[in-house]
């Protein structure tokens, strides 16, 4: 049976044992020269990226010509490929992929919540280097073939979706795909009927479910008998004190799953551990001057990846989801290989208040700290489009049921106390009423846009 006895550490022990060592960097080399050549000849779009930055596939002969002459591909740019292909999806994906676009097998695709949707296009040679670089993750988060996994994200669409659910079946383990749409109510349902050994979902819908189980089951999360939470979407995953509030409740381990990365069983976080560098690349650049930043303990920049094999699922060529991570490359205590990373928050959360920086998942962490005083739920109200905030900045908070005006004036100053020792702002906190506040199956929206309404 699944997690009985010893089990070797890692789901492919060759590669795993190499990451983040200088043989790694040769394996990339190698690989990544031919993923130059192949877009090149094949591809009409990357012909024209790499012809406009002014390379050929034979000028890249060392990673400081890598560095310094292929451009980062950002959001932006295919926005301006999608315009230019006057919005027509097909005539997007033969730009994208040349010949490859009439053998796709599976598209996925971006929520495009900020504008149009950009996807993620799978040709059959994407299949086993998808279901690696997940399989990889899935073993280091306790899930080995033959476990169950109830599959609770959103499945519609983006990667965490149907395309995670064709990883898991290839890895070798049976995924549930209940899907964060069906509700807190299937999932339950499912997770009764099957005890699955992992539950995957964003930590809005761990949270979720711990507050609904009592009402529709007559009996807590804990008894669900779950072993392993794999979590991801949002910054929750990686919050100490929400991670605590999970785990505690499903008597289960939390791990923090995005961008290939996983986290590891060491008491305390130590960022998402990432096994899969021969497979896709990863690197940080500047997130101004996009100029590269080495991978040194502690280094900090904007998250660049590059799919080293098959097609263009995962990444193309130095394709940026906007993140700004911070890396690790020293040895992670738990003694697992891998760079580690952790989230700071998307480029484009990034909140200025007179000056200073501070992302969402910094302000989330603090609330979580107040948690049982208050529910942990709140919103980021914003008047005008950010980054830039005129202070106070302000933060919708619920309270608990049954605090008197005297407990919540007292707790708010030492809320915003809190807030301003950690992230250096001082915001304004705004109490409304418990449950008030909507909550998220899929992904959690922490920002209240007044300016969009
Ligand atoms: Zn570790």
């Amino acid at each position: 049976m699944s997690g009985a006895g010893e089990r070797r550490p890692y789901w492919n022990m060759e590669m795993e044992m190499k990451q983040n060592t200088p043989e790694m960097r040769e394996i990339q080399w190698s690989k990544v020269v031919r993923k130059i050549e192949y877009l090149y000849n094949r591809t009409p779009f990357w012909k024209s990226w790499l012809d406009a930055a002014g390379v050929k596939p034979d000028d890249i002969r060392t990673w400081d010509d890598f560095h310094k002459r292929i451009p980062i591909y950002k959001k932006e740019d295919y926005r301006a490929l999608a315009e230019s292909c006057g919005g027509d999806l097909n005539s997007i994906l033969h730009e994208l992929l040349g010949d490859d676009a009439d053998r796709l097998s599976l598209l996925a695709a971006t929520s495009g919540t900020t504008g149009e949707p950009s996807p993620y296009p799978f040709i059959p040679e994407d299949r086993p280097v998808w279901a690696e670089f997940e399989g990889r993750q899935f073993w280091r988060a306790e899930v080995y073939p033959g476990d169950k996994m109830i599959h609770g994200f959103g499945l519609s669409m983006f990667m965490g979706g149907a395309s995670m659910c064709m990883a898991v079946s290839d890895y070798g383990a049976c995924c549930v795909p209940v899907g964060a749409e069906a509700g807190t109510e299937a999932i339950l349902k499912w997770a009764r009927l099957l005890k699955p050994k992992a539950l995957v979902g964003t930590p809005s819908l761990m949270e979720y479910l711990i507050q609904k189980a009592p009402s529709l089951t007559g009996e807590s999360v804990r008894a669900l008998g779950i072993k392993s939470l794999l979590c991801g979407g949002e910054a929750g995953a990686g919050i100490p004190e929400v991670r605590r509030k999970i785990e505690e409740a499903f008597g289960a381990r939390l791990y923090d799953v995005a961008f290939g990365g996983c986290s590891c069983d060491y008491p305390e976080y130590q960022g998402l551990h990432y096994p899969g560098e021969d497979l896709v690349m990863f690197e940080l650049v500047d997130p101004e001057t996009h100029e590269h930043i080495p991978l040194e303990n502690g280094a900090r920049g904007l998250m660049v990846q590059t799919q080293l094999d098959g097609g263009i699922a995962m990444a193309a060529l130095r394709q940026s989801p906007n993140d700004i991570t911070e890396v690790y490359t020293d040895q992670c205590p738990c003694g697992k290989t891998g760079i580690r990373f952790k989230i700071v928050g998307r480029n484009d959360d990034m909140l200025k208040v007179k000056g200073v920086m501070v992302y969402p998942a910094a302000i989330e962490g603090v609330i979580n700290s107040f948690v049982p005083a208050i529910p942990g739920e709140f919103r980021i109200i914003l008047d005008e489009p950010p980054p830039r905030v005129v202070p106070p900045l302000k933060l919708k908070v619920e309270h608990a049921a049954g605090a008197t005006e005297e407990q919540l004036r007292a707790l708010k100053k030492e809320i915003e106390d809190a807030m301003h020792n950690k992230t250096k702002i001082r915001p304004e906190v705004v109490w409304v009423a418990p449950n008030s506040l909507e909550r998220f199956l899929k992904k959690k929206n922490l920002f209240e846009k007044k300016y969009a309404k």
